[in-house]
């Protein structure tokens, strides 16, 4: 399952401001994976990051039968006002977005307003376990939440 390859990329993070994992899929096979870092500057998204090794980054070209699983709802902007990953979503082609859990500390609900507003499919996995688990590895280690 795409997801667990997804929170195994999370797991081996090198990030300590919340660790991310992400899965790029077409027509079922794996076209790349990624994990966020905080080592590097600026800090690496691993939406981001699997878009820019599949090569698809700002090429809105469409990807048929294409998704990307991330374990964290993309983010809209970054913590210093940016676009956030949702925005390279939308410039990549991708069909659909299939996120673990729910960002609920920046900003809920406005990336799936922002992917229904530009045609991007998207759905939570439907699994608590597996979200509680998407959850439970980015607040591990994360030092910009409280505890
Ligand atoms: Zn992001």
């Amino acid at each position: 399952m795409f997801m667990l390859q997804a929170i195994d990329q999370a797991r081996a993070a090198k990030d300590d401001y919340g660790r991310v994992g992400a899965v790029l899929v077409q027509h079922g096979k794996v076209i790349s994976v990624a994990g966020s870092s905080s080592l590097e500057f600026p800090t690496i998204h691993a939406e981001h990051a699997a878009l820019e090794k599949a090569g698809w980054l700002n090429d809105p070209t469409p990807k048929p039968n294409s998704k990307i699983y991330v374990t964290l709802q993309p983010c809209l902007k970054r913590s210093g006002g940016e676009k956030g990953c949702s925005w390279d979503i939308i410039n990549s082609g991708i069909e659909k977005v299939v996120y673990g859990e729910l960002d609920t500390h920046f900003e809920w609900g406005e990336s799936l307003k922002f992917f229904n507003s530009h045609g991007v499919m998207f759905e939570q996995i439907p699994y608590t376990a597996i979200r509680k688990e998407c959850w439970k590895i980015f607040c591990e280690n994360n030092k910009s939440m409280k505890k």
